[in-house]
């Protein structure tokens, strides 16, 4: 091979290895499909330790695997170690913060409304009752924002220079894209086929959105959807159709999500205006789009949220 050839094929090669290209895998986990996308010299290995940790993280958290953690625990013989033991007392700090509109005991309630088994109604009164004094717990809400900000952190370890994690939804960037702009990420249309908007993001941070096209079912003419209210124990009516959190702190952002869906935009805003660690955006059920003056958005109109009344 002539030695121009040479430096040319040696070039090539550098270039492959500065980061430029990165590393792909999608999985189905927690119920979801996963991808995860990751540039650097330790992309493979960061991904395979990403897909590790969510495997282990599904196993200790699901509420339908009954060797998990959580399902032995809910059948009275709790086991926790330190770590686990440590995300408990941060859910519990984090419903407190939400006056409850997040509430990681809605095992029984979700079994009632049958969403567990994929046979989905709706129960009776008395079953809602007494589905809402029963402690078994479901984490489902807060555990995908829990796995990106755990793969933060593993991130933080390897020699990585950036990585977007598409978690069911829930989107974890890390690092700065290549040319130094923001992250572009769509806030999908609950009626399908597109965005209603696109955030933008620097670095770090997680995008998390609850909606109520995410799981639902129908009944007699009527869509009955998966984030419940419980003070009622029924689908929240809060007059959203979705909410997209943005946060540094992923379980953070997944327990707002949540959160926010069942407090409606009114409480939602005052939880905001209380806070400095979260931005926002509300989808209203009239199609109406409002935004925490922190979220830098575009591709839509939408009613910019002050910080002062
Ligand atoms: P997300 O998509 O993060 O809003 O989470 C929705 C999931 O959280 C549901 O499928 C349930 O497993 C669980 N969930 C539903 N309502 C609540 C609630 N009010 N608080 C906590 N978890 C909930
Ligand atoms: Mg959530």
């Amino acid at each position: 091979m002539r030695r121009w050839m040479c430096l040319i094929l040696i070039c090539l090669l550098l270039a492959g290895c500065t980061g430029q290209k990165s590393v792909r895998k999608e999985l189905f986990l927690m119920d979801t499909v996963m991808d995860l996308q990751i540039w650097g010299k330790d992309a493979q290995t960061a991904v395979n330790r990403i897909d590790a940790l969510l495997r282990q993280l599904d196993s200790r958290w699901s509420a339908t695997n009954p060797d998990s953690a959580l399902s032995k625990a809910n059948a009275g013989a709790p086991a926790w170690t330190a770590e686990e033991q440590a995300l408990l007392k941060r859910l519990e700090e984090l419903s407190q913060r939400t006056d409850g509109a997040f509430n990681p005991c809605l095992y029984a309630l979700i079994d009632a409304w049958g969403f567990y088994e994929d046979a989905q109604h709706v129960p009776t009164q008395q079953e809602i009752d007494a589905a809402l004094s029963d402690g078994r717990m479901d984490l489902g809400g807060a555990i995908k924002g829990y796995a990106g900000q755990q793969a933060v952190e593993l991130l933080e370890e390897l020699n990585v220079d950036r990585a977007i994690l598409n978690l069911g939804g829930n989107i974890q960037t890390y690092g700065s894209k290549p040319d130094g702009s923001a992250w572009q990420i769509g806030i999908q249309n609950p009626d399908g086929g597109g965005n209603i908007g696109v955030v933008s993001v620097e670095g770090t941070m997680s995008v998390v959105t609850s909606g109520d096209y995410q799981r639902y079912f129908e009944q007699d003419g009527k869509r009955y959807h998966h984030i419940f209210d419980p003070e009622t124990g029924w689908p929240a009516a809060s007059g959203l159709r979705s909410v997209t959190v943005l946060c540094r702190d992923g379980l953070t952002a997944d327990v707002l999500s949540t959160a926010l869906f069942v407090m409606g935009l009114e409480e939602g805003t005052a939880l905001w205006r209380q806070s400095h660690d979260f931005e926002a955006v509300f989808l209203l059920e009239s199609g109406e789009i409002w935004a925490t003056d922190g979220v830098v958005l575009s591709g839509c109109d939408y009613e910019v949220i002050e910080r002062e009344e």
